[in-house]
């Protein structure tokens, strides 16, 4: 268990512990150690061929690797993630392809590797870059290699004519190749963009569908529960005014008999939308199940709470919904509580629905308050109520 922590803190070190940073670090290291092992070859041959000048091509390592490690650096401190290209991609293969062309100027004989090191570089890149990008490092890397070829061929003791042509077409192989490649990876990427964006799209549909009633368009009981249930952890800490009210349309089994169930569908969104329109964008109406509903008030004292259900009492009952043969009319009764700090809200609703079922006794179209205190036994206790 000692091992990976170890380890994961070592590549904090190095790599950082941001995770984008991470990943570009990690890939200008690989970048690097390629470049180290690009040189070693190249030493190599300097060692073994007298006709080579080792100390230009310990020049050109020390150059080459140097200039990656400084860009390392640089992508490892974080100042590149402002850049619109935060890896640095292109200046590392415009930076490599030179090192490349130099090399093959300066290894003589042994310059048939470089082409070879010049494909690896050119497809790690091609992951990154865009079809644009990838035809314009390849534009450079032709006019790169063509001076490299054309000086070597030029100055070079041994030159070989038909090598150096073959050379030539490898480099533009190899690029040819980059761009089918990037435009195989383009259309990898839309799709996968295409289906991510699928997926984001039924997942809000999915969120909407658990969240939310299909005809109103209000919050559903389960969501409605969540919220309470975090309003009431926050009246708990405040001790703000924290209402619930159970609003319940009068007699509506007899609208669906007389006028149809598409009829009272719509008296039902009627219904929410004039509600929704009569309270504050703060309050929370959901649909509990029906033609019941529950408003939630926060910190909302309790005649104001009562207030406003007598608005919303007057505004339901000036609602007029068309149908076949005239117009209908709509009335609400209403059930207030006020939670109780420390009560659970089953009580607090318990107590709305009790208020709830007093309006209904007393002849509907009201609102009732619950008497504060305890969860009541049976029936309502106190009634305050208005008509
Ligand atoms: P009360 O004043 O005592 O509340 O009488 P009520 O007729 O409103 O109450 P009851 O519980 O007897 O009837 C409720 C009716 O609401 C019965 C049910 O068919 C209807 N209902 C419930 N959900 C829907 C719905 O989604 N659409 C329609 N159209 N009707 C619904
Ligand atoms: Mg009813
Ligand atoms: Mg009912």
């Amino acid at each position: 268990m000692r091992t990976p922590s170890r380890w994961r803190r070592l590549t904090d070190v190095v790599l950082s512990t941001d995770p984008k940073r991470r990943t570009l670090v990690g890939m200008a290291l690989l970048a690097l150690v390629l470049m180290a092992a690009s040189a070693s070859v190249m030493l190599m041959v300097a060692h073994s061929d007298p006709a080579t000048n080792l100390s230009f091509v310990q020049w050109w390592a020390a150059i080459s690797f140097g200039g990656l490690g400084v860009m390392t650096a640089f992508i490892r401190s974080g100042e590149t993630k402002h850049l619109n290209d935060p890896s640095l991609t292109i200046p590392q293969m415009v930076w490599t392809i030179t090192s490349g062309a130099v090399a093959y100027v300066l290894a003589g004989d042994a310059r048939g590797v470089v082409p070879s090191v010049l494909a690896m570089i050119l497809f790690f890149g091609t992951f990154g870059l865009s079809v644009a990008e990838v035809i314009g490092i390849g534009v450079y890397a032709l006019v790169a290699f063509g001076c490299a070829i054309g000086v070597s061929s030029r100055f070079s003791a041994n030159a070989s004519g038909y090598l150096d042509t073959a050379y030539a077409l490898m480099v533009v192989i190899v690029l040819v190749g980059c761009v089918a490649l990037n435009l195989r990876i383009q259309s990898i990427r839309a799709r996968l963009h295409e289906q991510r964006e699928a997926l984001a799209r039924a997942l809000e549909v999915n969120r909407e569908l658990a969240t939310r009633d299909e005809l109103t368009g209000l919050l559903n009981r389960r969501a409605m529960n969540d919220l309470m249930e975090l309003e009431r952890r926050r009246n708990a800490r405040s001790g703000r005014p924290l209402l619930l009210a159970q609003l319940d349309i009068d007699l509506f089994k007899r609208i669906n008999d007389q006028h149809g169930h598409a009829t009272g569908d719509r008296a039902l969104q009627a219904f929410a939308g004039v509600v929704r329109a009569s309270v504050r964008d703060t309050d929370v109406l959901a649909r509990w199940g029906g033609e019941e509903f529950v408003l939630m008030l926060c910190d909302t004292k309790l005649e104001d709470g009562r207030d406003l259900l007598e608005r919303v009492r007057d505004a339901v009952a000036a609602l007029e919904i068309p149908h076949a043969t005239g117009t209908l009319r709509l009335s609400v009764s209403a059930g207030l509580a006020q939670h109780q700090p420390g009560q659970p809200l089953e009580h607090t609703l318990e107590r709305a629905d009790q208020a709830l079922y007093t309006a209904k006794a007393l002849g509907r179209n009201r609102v009732v308050l619950a008497p504060a205190g305890p969860r009541p036994a049976a029936g309502p206790a106190a009634i305050n109520a208005r008509t």
